[in-house]
């Protein structure tokens, strides 16, 4: 069997400028890096904007599992379906981060048959967005520590300075450090620490904004730091949100590649999805919309995490009124919240199977409260055998689930064709109430009730004390009508890894919150959430390599 990227390197890509014909965009509306990249041009974007919008296609999962889900790989498969049954469609997903690429994940770009091109570019420095992002918030972080040097007129307290600096690695050596040692001329001296670039709010800034201007106005409103009367200061405050903007001009436009079936893709954006909300821009996908009848986008981990953000904060900011949403499953990863262990998976187990259903009716039942048509599809794994997939079928069809057997990883496009029509009769059919679960205007209590009861399944909600002390500022600082961003485990529906499968009764606790006032957003924390990863023990970087001639080598 070919690895991903023995697959991605057999495979011809066409010219950019090729791909972007079939969505109406000429050589002058991009900004070609290299022939099989291009960004689309302000021009283009502002042009476009007036056009009738394509309908938004979700992709979200169950709660993954190690087993792996494939949410990426159904998002491109199914693109390549729509593309195959003659449809235009378009693809937004994000852009990966090194620190995952390097550590565990070695790519995220889809699998198999489904992935989108040049693999090796996309997965390493692409057309530099991250850079920029990194770039963005470190000179922030030197502008906020240049303010203390040079006398600190806004008075912050240097002890509660909320702005960390940030590199897209995994790098755990760097969470926490001292800064600004060696006497005066050095700085002054404070306790500071890294996130990986991925969780820096500029990402989540850069995923929410419409255009340059709401750019700058959502970096302007980022809180950096507290001033000794215990007040927020912002970017603002500081008068460095041009700057910052500058530094973002040309990461602020969404870059445009192909599929291995040349099916147009829009990757943009990639903040994380517990300390954030998991999406690719608004940008690109309302782009995407605009230029395609079809866009399938997908959120990061589970529905109960992904597609809440996607819903409640995403398409909520953006005005996206999505279509249907579908909600990948492996029958391996419902056997694993059945009970089975990681190393047991490549065997038949129906009676766990079974008990692993419930994870799945958890999101079914929770995208059908949102008011959505939600198709399942089985992401079929060669080891699945026939009888599981029948077991998973017959189930479907008791709850009255539509549901479509996926094979777009082995076959492409083709594995996707019954997934995309049925989407396409689901869209057709379905009566579409799309509404959300909470109001902005309710208390940012009443927000997280409701998440914790109505998507995760969950009896009630404790705050600790510290917690319940932030509320209380928050309320003060006018934050309340600020959307809530879930910081929890992915692995469970509860904010315990441990529960798997669709667990009942349980208290979430919310340790702390993070505001994230440029994004708009309140992270409540729940239990620790990693914001720099570390590397595990077998790094994929131990297998990565360049040949002679440039070719990447050990990208999965
Ligand atoms: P997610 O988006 O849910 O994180 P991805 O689509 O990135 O998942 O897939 C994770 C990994 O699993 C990729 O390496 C991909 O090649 C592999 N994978 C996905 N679907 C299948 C499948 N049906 N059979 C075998 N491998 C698969």
């Amino acid at each position: 069997m070919k690895s991903d990227i023995e697959i991605a390197q057999a495979s011809t890509m066409k010219p950019i400028v090729e791909i972007a014909k079939k969505i109406g965009l000429t050589e002058d509306d991009l900004e070609l890096y290299g022939k099989y990249k291009a960004k689309i041009s302000n021009e283009a974007l502002s042009k476009i904007k007036t056009k009738v919008s394509g309908k938004v296609i979700l992709v979200t999962s169950i709660n993954p599992t190690p087993a792996g889900e494939g949410k990426s790989t159904v998002t491109v498969g199914l693109a390549d379906a729509f593309n195959r049954i003659g449809k235009k469609v378009m693809i937004a997903m994000r852009e990966p981060s090194l620190g995952p690429t390097m550590g565990i994940k070695g790519g995220a770009t889809g699998g198999g048959y489904s992935q989108v091109l040049p693999m090796e570019d996309i997965n390493l420095h692409f057309t530099g967005d991250l850079h920029a992002i990194t770039t963005a918030n470190n000179a922030l972080a030197a502008l906020i520590d240049n303010h203390l040097q040079q006398g600190n007129e806004l008075h912050i307290d240097q002890r509660r300075i909320v702005w960390k600096r940030a590199v897209d690695l995994n790098d755990r050596a760097l969470r926490k450090v001292i800064i600004g040692l060696g006497g005066p001329l050095q700085g002054v001296p404070r306790e500071d620490g890294f996130d990986i670039t991925v969780a820096s709010e500029i990402m989540a800034v850069l995923c929410l904004a419409t255009d340059l201007k709401d750019l700058k106005l959502r970096l302007a409103r980022m809180v950096v730091a507290y001033n000794v009367n215990k007040e927020p200061v912002t970017v603002g405050d500081l008068g460095v949100e041009g700057a910052l903007t500058l530094l973002l001009k040309e990461a602020v436009k969404p870059n445009l590649v192909q599929t291995i079936e040349h099916t147009p893709a829009l990757i943009h954006g990639g903040p994380f999805a517990n300390i954030a909300h998991g999406c690719n821009s608004v940008i690109a996908t309302t782009a995407a919309a605009k230029l395609a009848d079809y866009v399938i986008t997908e959120g990061g981990f589970g529905a109960d995490l992904g597609a809440e953000k996607f819903l409640h904060i995403k398409a909520r900011s953006a005005g996206i009124k999505p279509e249907a949403v579908v909600v990948v499953a492996t029958i391996r990863a419902l056997k694993m919240h059945g009970g089975v262990a990681k190393t047991e998976l490549a065997k038949e187990n129906i009676p766990s199977l079974t008990l692993g259903f419930a994870n799945l009716q958890k999101h079914i039942e929770t995208i059908k409260s949102f008011g959505l048509p939600v198709v399942v599809a089985i992401n079929k794994f060669i080891t699945d055998t026939d009888l599981e997939v029948q077991t998973l079928l017959e189930w479907c069809d008791r709850e009255n689930v539509v549901v479509a057997l996926t094979e777009v990883w082995e076959k492409g496009g083709l594995g996707g064709i019954e997934l995309a029509n049925k989407l396409l009769e689901v869209i057709e059919k379905e009566k579409n109430n799309f509404h959300p679960l909470y109001d902005l205007s309710d208390s940012l209590e009443q927000k997280i009730q409701t998440i914790v009861q109505k998507v995760y399944g969950g009896k009630d909600v404790e705050f600790s004390p510290k917690a319940k002390k932030q509320l209380i500022d928050f309320e003060k600082f006018g934050w309340s009508n600020l959307a809530i961003c879930m910081a929890k485990s992915q692995y469970s529906l509860s904010d315990d890894p441990t529960k798997l499968g669709r667990p009942t009764d349980f208290t979430v606790t919310i340790r702390e919150f993070k505001p994230s006032i440029g994004a708009g957003f309140i992270v409540a924390l729940t239990g620790e959430v990693m914001t720099m990863p570390g590397l595990p023990k077998k790094p994929a970087a131990l297998n990565m390599d360049v040949d002679e001639n440039g070719n990447a080598v050990g990208l999965f």
